[in-house]
């Protein structure tokens, strides 16, 4: 590993990337703190603190090796550096609002902690396990389309936050990372209706850096180790072993970063468009330093990116995706569709969808494609990865070429 600093002009925001191959606690901690070092260390960044909170991505209750969620080792990993660091009078609380399909309750937040294998941190000393379901609603005057936020109370209790992001596809944002994941500081069912509220890609990811900017995270640092491709970000996904950390000060330009390694194009992720018309620095690589590896010995090979992926490659014009998106959704789009081998008829797609799009009949589910917003939360929450993403008949017959000639 050396040290490469690649853009020696116009450097605004500093993005490490580190291998890392395990979870194995002592090489994670190294690794972790080598990274944030690269950055300007923790000290930099937590001295004088009193309250942290750790905001990993708890989408869903999945067991750490499906990838959906951060892994509880490398924020145990975390821990034990900060108070290395802090003293042991530092509270740190580990806190989000999970996916729609785990209600804002003690029981049901509980239960993630038992399946995601972070139940044991309720006996680290300093640590709380957020269970307060509490939330509170503030405004936020330089919203751009978000002025008003419901926003769950150890977050508005802490003194700063360290963002805990999962290195993972996005079937509707193309990639999630550490901007969307901030989403889960939003409160329980309010992301659902959110999504009703902002249906084209790029409101969407508006209202996403909204809620970054409402409360940036002092450091972001990505869990790469294992992560996640296809049609993320839930068990639809495929875990892949990326060995990577991440970190950053900026989570625009360390989603930058993350997308690049991902396979993608620069600025082929809506996200970096929206920070482009905000003028949000990291939304331009050849301002970012990339610290640690080369990034070009680092990008992951044959990753697969979300099928949606290709449409962007149509619908980068703003007035296309707003006047034409409609269109384009319900006939070149992926959709989703149920497999009815792996679908339990659990009810949890039902129950969550924005638009009440899903009904049980009998053995079937039925979608009712003119209401559907393509969201993807039903894929998103499957917790037996039933709900499949395919184009339709047309965008197949598009697509399937395109892939071949584009990618
Ligand atoms: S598709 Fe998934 S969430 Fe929907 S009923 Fe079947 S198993 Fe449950
Ligand atoms: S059916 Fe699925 S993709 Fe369509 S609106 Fe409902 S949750 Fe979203």
């Amino acid at each position: 590993m050396e040290n490469n600093i690649q853009n020696k002009n116009a450097i605004k925001d500093q993005v490490a990337v580190l291998k890392c191959t395990s979870y194995d606690k002592e090489e994670l901690s190294q690794k972790i703190e080598k990274c944030v070092s690269l950055i300007g260390g923790f000290e930099k960044y937590i001295s004088g603190t009193k309250k942290i909170l750790l905001k990993p991505n708890f989408l869903s209750a999945s067991p750490p090796a499906t990838a959906v969620t951060t892994h509880p080792a490398f924020v145990e990993s975390i821990i034990e550096i900060i108070k290395k660091i802090a003293g042991s009078n530092i509270e740190i609380t580990i806190a989000d609002s999970p996916g729609v399909a785990t209600p804002h309750t003690k029981r049901d937040l509980s239960k993630l902690y038992e399946i995601t294998g972070f139940k044991y941190f309720h006996d680290i000393p300093g640590v709380t396990l957020n269970l307060d379901t509490g939330y509170r609603t503030v405004s936020f005057k330089d919203g751009k389309v978000l002025k008003q936020l419901e926003v769950i109370k150890p977050v508005l209790e802490a003194d700063l936050i360290i963002n805990l992001p999962k290195f993972k596809t996005h079937s509707l944002t193309r990639m999630t990372g550490a901007v969307k994941n901030m989403y889960g500081i939003i409160h329980g069912r309010t992301k659902t209706l959110l999504h009703t509220k902002f249906m084209d890609i790029h409101k969407f990811n508006d209202m996403l850096l909204d809620v970054y900017l409402f409360k940036k995270p002092v450091i972001n640092i990505m869990d790469g180790i294992l992560g996640m491709e296809g049609e993320g970000p839930g068990t639809s996904g495929k875990a892949r072993e990326t060995g990577l950390i991440l970190a950053s000060t900026n989570g625009i330009a360390l989603d930058n970063v993350a997308s690049i390694l991902m396979g993608f194009k620069e600025k082929q992720i809506p996200l970096m468009s929206c920070a482009m018309e905000r003028n949000l620095p990291g939304f331009e690589l050849k301002d970012i330093a990339i610290l640690g590896e080369k990034i070009e010995e680092v990008i992951i090979s044959n990753f697969i990116l979300p099928k949606n992926s290709n449409i962007d490659r149509i619908t980068k014009n703003r007035f296309a995706n707003t006047y034409i998106f409609p269109f384009i959704r319900n006939t070149l789009s992926i959709s989703p569709y149920q497999n009815k081998i792996k679908c339990k008829l659990c009810g949890t797609c039902r129950d969550i969808c924005p638009e009440i799009a899903i009904i049980i009949e009998g053995e079937k589910l039925k979608l009712d494609y003119k209401k559907c917003i393509r969201c993807y939360c039903c894929s998103e929450m499957c917790p037996n990865a039933a709900m499949e993403l395919k184009y339709s008949f047309l965008g197949n017959l598009i697509f399937s070429k395109k892939r071949k000639i584009l990618n």
